[in-house]
């Protein structure tokens, strides 16, 4: 199993999932030209795509998912609460998630994991591929004891670092968004990404790829030094995904 980024954060996500068999694209938060861009980066074209899959329907997660599904004839996976028709408008063939279900887009198992926040039905996804797990978590306000079991065997992680807790009190958001931001159905700190990642099977997980990292509210090395301070003794790679490149091939 391969996973690339197209880019991560809040003007635009997207992620490719791919076996021999099939190639995946979860989110995308980007349009048609800059997401053919983004896809020619990482050696692919559209016509490689097998499916789209969709977190929650924030506009930085389906902003081309639409326009691209019925370009391509791509057919598309998310929860029926996920699908707002006036938001996405009509997709080529609409797969509903019942996000309690685990379910297999060719060999690819795909299990959905519901997560605490402000959408009308969010959940996040594990990519599982013979004996590898790939976990995506990214737009969740807390951790659930749920969320916390179902994520703690993976091989590779792309674990949401959205803001630094000072930066975030300190910075230019009004009010009712740095509330929004840091409330319970908001998004992760950098300190309870790491808190949760000391939880992780550390002899399994080979990549931590820190994720959605706030551009306003948070800097890259704050993220990783968080996660440095309770990953001491772990060996495996430390990265981060960035707005503007993503992260490039990685093979499990
Ligand atoms: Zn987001
Ligand atoms: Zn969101």
């Amino acid at each position: 199993m391969r996973i690339a980024s197209l880019g991560s954060g809040s003007k635009g996500n997207g992620t490719l999932i791919e076996t021999d068999e099939v190639c995946l694209l979860l989110d995308l938060g980007f349009g048609i030209k800059e997401t053919i861009r983004r896809l020619e980066r990482l050696g692919r074209s559209p016509l490689d795509l097998s499916a789209i899959l969709v977190t929650h329907e924030h506009a930085d997660h389906i902003n081309g998912v639409g326009q691209f599904s019925r370009k391509f004839k791509l057919p598309v996976y998310m929860t029926p609460g996920t699908y707002n028709p006036d938001k996405i408008g009509m997709v080529e063939t609409l797969h509903k998630v019942n996000c309690h279900k685990n379910f297999s887009i060719g060999d690819i198992v795909i299990e959905p994991v519901p997560v605490p926040h402000d959408a009308k039905e969010p959940c996040q996804y594990i990519f599982c591929h013979n004996e590898c797990r790939a976990g995506v978590l990214t737009d969740l306000g807390h951790v659930t004891a749920f969320v916390k079991e179902r994520y703690r065997c993976c091989d590779l992680m792309l674990l949401e670092c959205n803001y630094d807790q000072k930066m975030l009190a300190e910075g230019p958001y009004p009010r009712a968004l740095k509330n929004r931001v840091g409330g319970k159905l908001g998004h992760l700190s950098n300190d309870q990404a790491a808190e949760l990642a000391g939880h992780f099977d550390l002899d399994r997980l080979k990549y931590l790829i820190v994720s959605h990292v706030s551009e306003k509210n948070n800097r890259p090395d704050l993220a990783l030094g968080s996660m440095k301070s309770i990953l001491s003794h772990w060996s495996g790679n430390l990265l981060v995904s960035s707005q503007a490149e993503g992260f490039p091939w990685i093979t499990l």
